[in-house]
């Protein structure tokens, strides 16, 4: 059991002042929804992505990232995370939490220098915390120079690295998590508690992944979205020996696994521009799946559990 020391100083993550209480329950905040590619993916065409660029709003993506808001605890760092916390007015983060090495979750991580340095003022530097899963760590000991990078960022003064091993809680502010390996290699699902409240994450390749008993009910399950067979209208998407169909897993799938795990409610994310929606297609999708309380999340969207 990792229990770290609950800071009751001022959050300026949240807008909020001196005096917030630990929380009895969870704040989620969806900073970005899309997929490994974003909404409008730069180059496309398309009617979602030309919709999106005229829109902005809820029709567009930024890369996968979430946001807990009492512990001010950011999980993964796409590449246009700075963007997404400019968005939403978060101007500090005192955590940060990797799912996996994936790109798409990492590439982003540079935005540690840009929240807690300033070079005009170097001793007014800030720290955050990297919680790494054992099994997380390893691949960012081999790929893309990521272990390397936090380590840098180390010796900047900027951050500080931990592990958490499987089946270990972290206990911050009042808020506990609890990591899982997936059936992916290098892949993580948390159960996050809160008082009674309880939220399972599983937010990227969930192809073949087993949850775990501790997992069931939760009050709400964050999931990836998962590809589609047809477009609205129709047309097939993903070809019959597409690698796609191998290694991720289909809506077909995702809704499978809501039916195992029984939650409450359900937000799904991770949300691919392959998907050929739109904002208000995943509107229809969410009444037509009305029994199984399913929401499609969409950037800036923050829900309290
Ligand atoms: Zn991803
Ligand atoms: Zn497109």
């Amino acid at each position: 059991m990792v229990t770290l020391q609950s800071f009751r100083k001022k959050i300026s993550s949240n807008g909020k002042g001196p005096g917030e209480h630990i929380t009895k329950r969870l704040e989620l905040l969806f900073l970005g929804t899309g997929g490994a590619d974003t909404t409008p993916r730069i180059g496309c065409k398309c009617r979602v992505c030309q919709e999106a660029r005229r829109k902005g709003g809820r029709f567009a993506r930024n890369g996968p990232s979430l946001f807990l808001l009492g512990p001010s605890l950011l999980f993964d760092t796409p590449e246009d995370i700075a963007k997404s916390l400019e968005r939403e007015q978060i101007h500090r983060v005192r955590r940060l939490l990797y799912t996996h090495w994936h790109p798409d979750h990492t590439m982003g991580r540079r935005v540690l220098e840009q929240l807690n340095m300033s070079i005009l003022n170097l001793k007014g530097r800030k720290m955050t915390d990297i919680w790494l899963p054992t099994w997380v760590r390893e691949d960012f000991r081999r790929r893309l120079g990521l272990d390397e990078h936090l380590q840098f960022f180390e010796r900047m003064g900027i951050a500080k690295i931990h592990e958490i091993t499987a089946g270990e809680t972290l206990v911050v502010d009042g808020v506990s998590l609890r990591a899982y390996r997936m059936a992916q290699p290098g892949l993580t699902a948390f159960l996050v508690k809160a008082g009674k409240k309880r939220v399972v994450l599983a937010v990227d390749d969930t192809k073949g992944w087993v949850p775990s008993d501790q997992m069931v009910e939760p009050d709400l399950l964050v999931m990836e979205a998962g590809w589609f067979e047809l477009d609205p209208r129709g047309h097939v998407l993903v070809p019959e020996n597409h690698w796609v169909r191998r290694s991720e897993a289909s809506f077909d799938e995702t809704l499978k696994l809501i039916k195992r795990i029984k939650p409450r409610q359900t937000v799904l994310t991770h949300i691919e521009e392959m998907n050929a929606r739109s904002y208000t297609d995943y509107l229809k999708l969410e009444r037509k799946y009305e029994d199984l309380r399913i929401q499609f999340a969409y950037d800036g969207l923050r829900l309290k559990v």
